[in-house]
């Protein structure tokens, strides 16, 4: 059996915590200041900021909410969402100024993201003991737009592959969104660990899929599964450093 050789994380609730009362303040002072520079952009019969984001921010929050109701696997584009809630607001800008808006957009949303300190120093634990990390997320956001901002910016050199939905065009558990992940980590199935917070899309999904191994992880959620198949629980993303140790290379976590 191929050594164990790398890891893929689920990002939302694995790797990170939505921390929504700050997703909604930094979204509010975005808004003022969106209003602002649009004024400044000479753009007439503005709502106020308040108003503004309940019918951009919200609404496309609700719009996003019902495709994962509905279970649809296809991944929305972002960009054009937010130009179709704008132009809906009575705002139509040229592409630079487009483009400026949808960076505050994403920087405002990425501020109410925790990525706890601890899970940092576990990731450049692993990163230090040879593995090869990546994420792999259900995502809308943009990527090249989110490394600008923390936590994305933070996790730029520890996890080199980061494949999200929104570049995929897909969502898990559609299979390709992994086999994309497993093609830019350079390795094969059993040669991953794959770790989330979902059953479905992190732990039935990638095991279906090969992967070595799955590890569900409490940290931030728990979903009620008693045919979940994980090979292990974490409490906490840290808990994965001595789990690994327990686990040799060579064979599979069942066996030991
Ligand atoms: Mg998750």
């Amino acid at each position: 059996m191929v050594p164990l050789r790398g890891i893929l994380f689920d990002f939302g609730h694995t790797l990170v915590d939505w921390v929504w009362d700050q997703v909604m303040a930094s979204l509010q002072e975005a808004y003022r200041e969106h209003r602002s520079y649009l004024e400044s952009l000479g753009v007439a019969n503005l709502m106020p900021a308040d108003e503004l984001m309940d019918v951009i921010a919200l609404r496309m929050y609700q719009e996003l909410d019902a495709s994962y109701e509905r279970r649809d696997l296809t991944e929305r584009d972002f960009a054009e969402t937010f130009r179709r809630y704008l132009r809906l607001a009575g705002i139509d800008l040229p592409p630079e100024a487009f483009q400026e808006l949808l960076r505050r957009e994403h920087a405002a949303i990425c501020q109410g993201t925790v990525l706890p300190p601890a899970s940092l120093e576990a990731l450049e634990e692993l990163r230090r003991r040879g593995y090869r990390l990546g994420m792999v997320s259900n995502m809308d956001l943009l990527l090249d737009i989110m490394r600008l901002d923390p936590p994305v910016r933070h996790l730029g050199g520890l996890i080199p592959v980061k494949v999200l939905s929104s570049g995929v065009g897909l969502r898990k558990p559609h299979p390709r969104i992994y086999e994309a992940a497993l093609e830019e980590l350079g390795l094969p199935s059993e040669a991953v660990l794959f770790v989330g917070d979902r059953v479905l899309e992190d732990i039935r999904t990638p095991k279906a899929l090969g992967v070595r191994a799955a590890v569900l992880s409490h940290e931030f959620r728990q979903e009620e599964d008693l045919a979940c198949e994980a090979d292990a629980t974490v409490r906490a993303l840290p808990d994965l450093v001595p789990l690994l140790e327990q686990w040799p290379n060579g064979g599979h976590p069942n066996q030991y």
